[in-house]
């Protein structure tokens, strides 16, 4: 084997070659272009190199491989889709690391319709997942627009949210069991189908989120639901999120938790969506300063949630809380209200530089955090084109100001710390988490030590102590 002159501390090939050993020849790829992808990030903001991407076939495979890399002390990066968002599943530029990946162990091993359970590999496709359910008669509720090519173990690591947390919670309340080989190689069989089951420390939670540092999750029990047999689709046109926040409270108060979504869209993010992506139309006669698009779901006849809608929507007329409505006739109309919302993150990256966050506050904070930090940014960057869009009904925005436009726009990507400043500032200000969804992976790992106390740092990095002694998973990412 040549000396790697461009990685001198790269992986030592005689590590590579147990590893070969352990997966067997369809287990691994050391292709440079098989590679290349699997190094570099959705947003193509985070890039790195490995020697070899392994692709064990089963739980027993990634246990021979993870304790191969414990006594060789070669890090691993567990990677799903690479569709995270946060620097979480691409490797450093070292070489000293290597991907373990999941796409290889995408069995669904049981679907039981009395228990409401499903149990499945981690590389299983969020989008299969949710056909498998819908085979069964039964719901998976998570959804997320890249649900074609995230994996289950991916959003299990990131505790995904997605459109449905109001009804259904974050990825970490869809789990009854999980199976996760630990840093020193040995298997946890937690693949429990219990809705109770008081025997201690709840294990499987402190794995769910962890972004791949302390284990790999190679299977899981994941809950199911009763199919919707009846959705009914509205966008609302409102004057301000003080308004969208009024209709949230009307719907509750009329349908309780049948109001599955509840997503808040600036005008502004639909005119990036008209300019910038094909076959959109404007989804109403005259132009307004907020929308929101609210779904809500149920068991009943076709049409049997209508007449609420319809009633929900009148009050909130009357209260002018509303300035006009389109509610959905049929499912295709639904899902072409819901194309102009899953399409603002694309139709944004056209718009130049931009700076996204992730952030959380109280509802009852959403519209100061939304005005406040319009003004600070305005002032700090005359012409900046805010943005704020995202899933209003969990208290969740993607707040991401775009570049004014002109050349005094050029450089605005240049400004990101201290733009990120003034918005988590203003987050921590308000209570609030400066990453509701994604993670903190690379991108917030020293930012979140800014906003967390002492303590809470403490007791993070002492459990990343306990159960991972020598940083083998995932080194340089969350703590
Ligand atoms: C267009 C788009 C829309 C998105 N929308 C949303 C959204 O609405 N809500 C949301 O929450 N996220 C969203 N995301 C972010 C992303 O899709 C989610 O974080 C997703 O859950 C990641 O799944 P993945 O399989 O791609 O994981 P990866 O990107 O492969 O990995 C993510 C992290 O989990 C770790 N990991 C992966 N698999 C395992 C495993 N088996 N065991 C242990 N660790 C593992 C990785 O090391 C990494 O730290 C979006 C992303 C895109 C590109």
């Amino acid at each position: 084997m040549q000396a790697n002159t461009e990685h001198p501390n790269a992986v030592p090939s005689e590590v590579l070659e147990r590893i070969k050993v352990a997966v067997g020849p369809k287990g691994y790829t050391t292709d440079p272009e098989e590679i290349a992808p699997l190094c570099q990030s959705w947003r193509d903001n985070w890039h790195g190199w490995v020697p070899m991407v392994v692709k064990p076939a089963n739980v027993d495979e990634v246990a021979a491989v993870i304790a191969i890399c414990a006594e060789t002390g070669t890090p691993i990066v567990p990677q799903g889709g690479n569709t995270g968002l946060t620097g979480g599943s691409q490797p450093h530029d070292t070489g000293t690391e290597i991907i373990v990946s999941t796409s290889r162990m995408n069995k669904v091993r049981a679907v039981d319709t009395v228990n409401n359970t499903m149990t499945v590999e981690a590389g299983c496709i969020l989008a299969d997942l949710q056909h498998h359910a819908s085979d069964a008669d039964r719901l998976f509720p998570l959804s997320l627009a890249a649900e074609g090519s995230c994996q289950i173990g991916g959003n299990l690591s990131t505790n995904a949210g997605g459109t449905q947390v109001l009804r259904y919670g974050n990825a970490r309340n869809l789990v009854l069991g999980l199976e996760v080989v630990l840093p020193d190689g040995r298997i946890w069989d937690g693949l429990r189908g219990l809705r109770k089951d008081n025997t201690g420390y709840d294990l499987k939670q402190l794995f769910i989120g962890a972004e791949g540092t302390l284990g790999m999750i190679t299977a899981a029990v994941l809950k199911l639901f009763p199919k919707p047999t009846e959705i009914q689709t509205a966008l609302v046109a409102v004057p301000n999120p003080t308004a969208a926040l009024a209709l949230l409270s009307r719907a509750t108060e009329a349908v309780g938790e049948q109001v599955t979504a509840f997503e808040l869209i600036q005008r502004r993010a639909i005119d990036f969506v008209l300019a910038n992506v094909p076959d959109v139309p404007d989804p109403m006669t005259g132009v307004h300063p907020w929308y929101v698009l609210m779904e809500i779901s149920g068991q009943g006849a076709p049409d049997s949630l209508r007449d609420a809608v319809e009633g929900v929507l009148g009050e909130g007329f009357e209260a002018e809380e509303i300035l006009d409505a389109v509610v959905a006739a049929n499912r295709a109309q639904g899902q072409a209200l819901w194309k102009i919302r899953e399409c603002i993150p694309e139709a944004q990256n056209h718009e130049g530089q931009s700076v996204k966050h992730d952030v959380s506050v109280p509802l009852s904070r959403i519209a100061e955090f939304i005005e406040r930090a319009d003004k600070a940014l305005t002032k700090a960057y005359p012409g900046v084109r805010c943005v704020a869009f995202g899933h209003i009904g969990d208290g969740n925005i993607h707040y991401n100001p775009a570049q004014p436009l002109g050349p005094e726009g050029a450089n605005f990507a240049a400004e990101y710390s201290a733009v990120n400043r003034i918005v988590h500032d203003l987050i921590s200000d308000l209570n609030g988490s400066i990453s509701a969804e994604h993670g903190l992976g690379r991108l917030r790992r020293d930012e979140a030590k800014r906003y967390k106390s002492d303590v809470e740092m403490d007791l993070m990095q002492t459990v990343k102590d306990a159960l991972d002694p020598t940083n083998i998973m995932n080194p340089g990412k969350v703590v």
